[in-house]
């Protein structure tokens, strides 16, 4: 099979012939019909990582946000059967720890982070292998659209987590969403089905007239105004209830804290670039005066997916809104350079293997 595979940090990826990948006695193999291009991938092409011991080696097949369909079955395979649609997470659990069996898959003591390590090689190719899809796959109901699917990806799924299951956004709420990429986008939009007013941050124009689209009441750019968190007080008569910030740079996060009202939660889902090396500082004093919960979170455990599913079949969201860009494997070098100066917006995938 055809697979794009990482070869040297930064430069492009190699487009190779690869061998087909055969199912676990606990796996399947899925026939990728999209796969987006994520800032995950991004940082693994850069070599970023280094400093938290998460540098992806090269031979890595990236690509983690597959949509497709199973052509193999594992023996062992109970709840997946070839020809069912799947939508997988990346960070795939192994189903038998205390993680799993609470239904934190995404946090497994043993689990792969697909597309990222030897052992769970990515989706930039034909096939993709799925282990423990008893646990890690979920089949689609056919109300959902494959576009919708493929959409998902990590972006959308962690955003839905971040917002709804470890925010616990409400109806009514004023959540600022700082940056907005692909997963910022999907905040916005998620955020918004949730009931809440949703202010949008970036400091450009086109991905934040995408936010006004998909549901942003208020836009900020960034790089007009003195002071972001100041605008966000004013815009939400006190501040934020819940602030996401989807970039990951020392001026996101902290604008995101800072923007919040008292007893406000801020929710990182962005990862720190080579300029932080995962470390910003925050205002701890404030935070532990006004009773500021700071949460990480990291894409969505399986056992959640039928939320998120449930609200696409009933189109309360519409992930496939957030698809700009539709490219072949051998463009994806050129999609991953663009994000190096933030020239992508909205969600793009590979469509043609
Ligand atoms: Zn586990
Ligand atoms: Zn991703």
């Amino acid at each position: 099979m055809r697979a794009a595979v990482l070869r040297e940090y930064g430069e492009p990826l190699a487009v190779e012939e690869v061998p087909d990948p055969e199912p676990d006695p606990h796996g399947v193999v899925v026939s990728v019909e999209a796969c987006g291009i994520c800032r995950s991938d991004w940082h693994a092409w850069k070599g970023h990582g280094e400093w938290a011991d998460d540098r992806v080696d090269p031979g890595q097949i990236l690509g983690h946000e597959p949509a497709g369909t199973v052509v193999e079955v594992g023996d062992d395979v109970d709840g997946v059967a070839v020809g069912d649609r799947v939508a997988v997470p990346f960070n795939l659990g192994e189903g038998s720890c205390p993680q799993c069996r609470r239904g934190h898959g995404n946090v497994c003591d043993d689990g792969y982070a697909l597309g990222f390590e030897h052992d769970a090689q990515g989706a930039f190719a034909e096939r993709v292998h799925v282990p423990h899809a008893d646990f890690n796959a979920t089949v689609v109901p056919d109300a959902v659209p494959m576009e919708a699917v493929a959409a998902l990806g990590c972006r959308y799924a962690t955003a839905f987590h971040a917002l709804a299951h470890r925010a616990d956004v409400a109806g009514g709420d004023w959540v600022a969403v700082h940056g907005c990429g692909g997963l910022g986008l999907a905040g916005v939009q998620i955020a918004s089905a949730l009931g809440a007013g949703v202010v949008a941050v970036d400091v450009r124009e086109e991905p934040l007239a995408l936010a006004e689209q998909v549901g942003a009441a208020e836009t900020v750019r960034s790089d007009r105004v003195d002071s972001v968190p100041e605008t966000i007080a004013a815009l939400t008569d006190g501040g934020a209830h819940v602030s996401m910030d989807a970039l990951g740079r020392a001026e996101t996060c902290r604008n995101s804290v800072d923007c919040l009202r008292t007893r406000g939660s801020h929710v990182q889902v962005g990862l720190t670039t080579d300029a932080e090396k995962g470390e910003v500082a925050l205002p701890v004093d404030e935070i532990t005066r006004w009773d500021v919960s700071v949460l990480g979170s990291r894409g969505m455990p399986p056992s959640r997916y039928d939320e998120l599913l449930r609200m696409i079949a009933s189109d309360q969201l519409r992930p496939e809104e957030l698809v700009t860009e539709r490219v072949d494997l051998g463009a994806v070098s050129d999609r991953l350079a663009a994000m190096t100066d933030y020239e992508t917006s909205g969600i793009e995938l590979v469509t043609e293997f």
